[in-house]
């Protein structure tokens, strides 16, 4: 068993992200399972060096280890390729000319968590539209997903099911600017890292069916998932991070790392009351039973 932590190094983890690095950690070591972790520093523009290292360092403070060396997406580029040929062998990915405005004009009703159904309307270009359009701009390279229905269950939220062709629509592997997209980066890397439980938040969970048709057509197995309800703020919004007060900086100066633990684990019914306690200590009180499954919206600390 093998979980894994993959933050996304763009600022300071906030309450969300420790909520579930907490979860995901004590469900592998629950089971006696390792945890990996890897740094999703995809994007060159957003996460830089000192992001990854002050991550590493939160982690630690909060009493959460891991036991490999850790991994960065920014390192990894020559296996998204490989992957990216794999698929292009398949005749499975083409080039999409779209600007963002005309992608949007591509898109179907938004779905409900607020993404956009693509068209495909780059998917029926001829071979002569595409020497065209390439001349004008770089394209970004999108998966042709089939027609077909597929479900998966989730330890937390239950049976999920989508097609992916109604319901998503052909999605991007890499982008227009040759950066990778997460959806690739991340099967990648964890049928690469042997991980075989993914728990994250739930914001996640519409993302998974795109990552298990990845897996599938890479000939990799699919781990098992668990995905956590998300924590709102004292007014139901969601916690992101321009809210400052639910970032880690903040929340030390207010608590110790036993105190935030004890918080979290009564959110997550592990213990009666929020009292100081370790992530060691919560180990043999783990159970995916008792923790809740939708929304939960926090009392003001
Ligand atoms: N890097 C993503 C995040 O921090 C998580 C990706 C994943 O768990 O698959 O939101």
């Amino acid at each position: 068993m093998t979980g894994r932590f993959a933050p996304s190094p763009s600022g300071r983890m906030h309450l969300g992200n420790l909520w579930s690095s907490l979860l995901a950690w004590l469900a592998a070591r629950s089971a006696g399972g390792r945890m990996v972790l890897r740094l999703e520093d995809l994007d060159p523009d957003r996460c830089t060096q000192a992001w990854c290292d002050q991550v590493m360092r939160d982690l630690e403070w909060l009493g959460l280890d891991w036991d490999n060396e850790p991994v960065y997406q920014s390192r990894r580029t020559p296996a998204y390729e490989a992957a990216f040929r794999q698929l292009e062998e398949k005749r499975l990915v083409y080039p999409c000319f779209c600007t963002r405005a005309e992608r949007m004009a591509a898109s179907a009703p938004h779905r409900s968590d607020g993404q956009a159904v693509y068209d495909g309307r780059c998917r029926r270009l001829t071979a002569e539209q595409r020497e065209d359009l390439a001349r004008q701009r770089n394209p970004a390279w999108r998966l042709a997903v089939p027609d077909r229905a597929s479900s998966f269950r989730d330890l937390l939220q239950g049976m999920y099911e989508e097609n992916l062709l109604r319901d998503c629509g052909d999605f991007i592997l890499r982008r227009s600017d040759g950066v990778y997209a997460y959806q690739l980066a991340v099967v990648v890397d964890d049928a690469w890292m042997g991980v075989t439980q993914v728990v994250r938040g739930s914001d996640l969970l519409s993302s998974t069916p795109r990552q298990r048709y990845l897996l599938e057509l890479l000939g990799c197995p699919a781990p098992e998932y668990g995905h956590v309800p998300l924590l709102l703020a004292p007014d139901g919004r969601r916690l992101a991070k321009r809210d400052r007060d639910q970032e880690l900086g903040a929340l030390q100066q207010r608590f110790t790392a036993r105190e935030l633990v004890g918080r979290l684990a009564h959110l997550a019914g592990l213990i009666p009351e929020a009292a100081p306690v370790s992530p060691e200590e919560l180990v043999p009180l783990f159970a995916w039973e008792t923790l809740p499954r939708r929304y939960i919206a926090m009392a003001p600390w």
